[in-house]
């Protein structure tokens, strides 16, 4: 195929960009540390796309993806790719079977990984934990299965090296992985530069088209076997208890929300 007609799908989270290691960064939409966080990502956004516009990428769509999905800053958008952001739209609005590949930016491992920089799944205020046929997953798998219901394979996920390391044990060895920095703890790490991570990313971009060919989309045997574990408050306030509720699912768009 010619290489000028790849269409790429890229669903970002923040909590994987170069820079961010605090939950303080990520979590009100009105701290200045949250708005500097974002231009972190829009960085590591334009990186990409500039990389991918290098090697040939047709069609590039961003989608905003990380809390309640409304973190794109306009100005700051790198020409060459369209950016999907704002509520309501489902969580991959846009992607269909026509896309070659899905890029995982700016994403962190699941809750529980002791060197994942701000490490959780879905939900850090619950401590949500899933699992699909008996094996504990985060959501580089969950967005894997999202895509690799329509037949698209995930082709490169950026975040810490904890990330990288989750990425390539569901997704294989020929994923890209880009490391923005190396995982301490749950709010430390050891950061790289933001010129270099940019290198990286633009690089890593170029070989993730030819990866393309070698990718899989994840898919799980059905029905999934799901299960979900939080943790939630009693009648008295000060105590906590944990919840679980399973499932037996055929509808990948539900393994969220079972
Ligand atoms: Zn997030």
């Amino acid at each position: 195929m010619a290489k000028a007609k790849w269409k790429i799908y890229v669903a970002t989270d923040l909590e994987g960009a170069s820079g961010v290691w605090r939950f303080a960064q990520t979590r009100d939409l009105t701290s200045p540390l949250y708005v500097q966080a974002v231009e972190y990502l829009m960085g590591d956004i334009a990186a990409l796309v500039r990389g991918l516009r290098e090697a040939g990428a047709a069609r590039i769509v961003v989608a905003d993806g990380h809390g309640g999905g409304d973190n794109f800053i306009p100005h700051m958008m790198e020409p060459g790719a369209t950016y999907v952001t704002g509520k309501p739209r489902s969580p991959m609005e846009g992607l269909d079977k026509t896309f070659h590949g899905v890029i995982l930016l700016g994403h962190h491992a699941m809750k529980g990984t002791a060197d994942g920089v701000l490490n959780h799944t879905q939900s850090s205020a619950t401590e949500m934990r899933y699992w699909y046929n008996e094996r504990e997953s985060g959501e580089i798998a969950q967005t894997a299965l999202l895509a690799g219901r329509l037949g698209v394979p995930v082709i490169m996920v950026t975040g810490d090296t904890a990330t990288c390391r989750e990425a390539k044990s569901f997704l294989g060895p020929d994923v890209v992985t880009v490391a923005t920095k190396r995982g301490i703890g749950r709010e430390a790490a050891e950061l790289y530069p933001l010129q270099e991570t940019r290198a990286a990313i633009s690089e890593g971009a170029k070989r993730s088209l030819q990866a393309i060919s070698r990718c899989r989309p994840y898919k799980l045997p059905m029905p999934i076997r799901c299960k979900r574990e939080w943790i939630e408050r009693t009648e008295h306030p000060s105590e906590t208890r944990t919840a679980v509720r399973e499932a037996s699912i055929r509808d990948v768009t539900r393994i969220c929300t079972f």
